[in-house]
Order: structure tokens, then sequence, then C-alpha cells
């Protein structure tokens, strides 16, 4: 039977990942969701939208091409 990971009182999300079951691991584990769960609530839809090229400029590209083919 394998022996169960332990933090040795080093309470931390990642020990929990590495299979610590402890209170206190648990307790950060849990904490640790719910930052995450904040970030994503906090993300804005246009961030991380920066380094993509301007969509716009291609669609009137294509705007311009269907118009000119009318
Ligand atoms: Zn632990």
């Amino acid at each position: 039977m394998r022996r169960m990971k332990s933090c040795k009182g080093n309470f931390s999300a990642s020990s929990y990942g590495a299979g610590c079951r402890c209170r206190g691991c648990r307790d950060a584990w849990a904490e640790y969701g719910n930052e995450q769960r904040t970030k994503e609530r906090k993300k804005r839809p246009s961030a991380g939208r920066r380094d993509a090229p301007l969509p716009e400029h291609d669609a009137f590209t294509r705007e311009q091409i269907m118009k000119a083919r009318e």
C-alpha cells in the first residue's frame, strides 16, 4: 500500500496536489480554487486581445471586395 504524502506542516495547494490530504492543505486548496474563480470573474472580455491582428481591417477589406463585385 502506498503511503500518503505529507506536507510536513507546509500547508499549500501544491502540497495537496502532490497528494497531501491534511486539513491545512485541503483548506489551502479550497482557497486556491476560490482565488482562481475570482480571477476568472475579474477577467474582462477585451483582455488578451491586444496581440491579435485587427479584425476590423480584414472585415472592411472583404466588404470592399463584395462591393466591388456588385
Ligand atoms: Zn498537508
